[in-house]
């Protein structure tokens, strides 16, 4: 029964987010409660998934509340203020999310919009070469995702990533999840966590819960395929990614 289940999560690309193998982490109770959730038929594929984010379309710092909400009560990313914040969907400032795209003509209303963050999904991650455990690692379908058993707190690749795009649980996150998803893990003390492009919903033939709650701002596709959406979203209009001159090749792109 344990081998199925490990087997079922590679299978599936779901990380067993919950049991960290490092020092001050571990728990019994964090066992993943993956059991019931196994890739159907309709599990959505692609060469490489990427994402655009139409940010003509939000307007309003509250059009960005139901999208990291969807995001955030799915996966029970905890609310926890102060400097421990754990975040898998942010927003920030033009000149923090692009610092290489600022101007003195830039458009006046870049100053004062905000941006929508995620990791990135790079094609060449830092984030995967420098995990000594290869709790990170890159699918074949380019989803960067972790898997926590292997996971053991070092914090190397939230040094390695240059997006801010990781989350350290310096506390046991558990008391500040105000409704508990029990489709998704919770996490504990002492592991990394970020953003899995909803793998997880991809594996039950569901869209990325941001996805589906952006009603048409953010497309998600795969970038490999020249007939999807997102290839002819991204051949119609002018699109900027967070340091490019990185070379990490994000896979999520931005129409400005
Ligand atoms: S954005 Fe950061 S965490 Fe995400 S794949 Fe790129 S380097 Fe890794
Ligand atoms: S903290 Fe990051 S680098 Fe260290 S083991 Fe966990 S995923 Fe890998
Ligand atoms: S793709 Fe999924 S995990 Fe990533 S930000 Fe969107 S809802 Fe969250």
């Amino acid at each position: 029964m344990k081998t199925n289940r490990r087997h079922f999560l590679k299978v599936a690309g779901v990380t067993a987010m919950g049991l960290a193998a490092g020092a001050g982490t571990a728990a019994a109770s964090y066992l993943p409660h993956y059991d019931h959730v196994a890739p159907n038929h309709d599990h959505l594929t692609a060469g490489r998934w990427g994402m655009v984010i139409d940010t003509r379309k939000f307007h309003h710092k509250e059009d960005f509340l139901p999208l990291v909400e969807a995001c955030h009560k799915y996966h029970n990313v905890p609310t926890i203020p102060g400097n421990q914040e754990i975040k898998w969907l942010w927003t920030d400032s033009f000149h923090h999310s692009f610092p290489n795209k600022h101007n003195e003509f830039l458009e006046e209303k870049m100053h004062h919009q905000d941006f929508l963050l995620l990791c990135n999904h790079c094609k060449n991650p830092p984030c995967v070469r420098v995990c000594p455990t290869q709790a990170t690692y890159k699918r074949a379908d380019g989803i960067v995702i972790m898997d926590m058993h292997r996971c053991i707190g070092c914090r190397f690749c939230m040094a390695g990533c240059p997006y801010g795009s990781r989350s350290f649980n310096f506390q046991d996150p558990r008391p500040f999840i105000a409704e508990q998803n029990t489709d998704y893990p919770t996490r504990t003390k002492g592991v990394v966590e970020k953003c899995n492009f909803c793998a997880e919903r991809l594996a039950e033939g569901k869209l990325p819960a941001c996805v589906e709650a952006s009603e048409g701002k953010l497309i998600f596709g795969d970038l490999n395929n020249p007939e999807s959406e997102i290839r002819h979203i991204l051949a119609e209009n002018y699109t900027i990614r967070r340091k490019p001159d990185l070379g990490t090749e994000p896979s999520v792109f931005y129409i400005i």
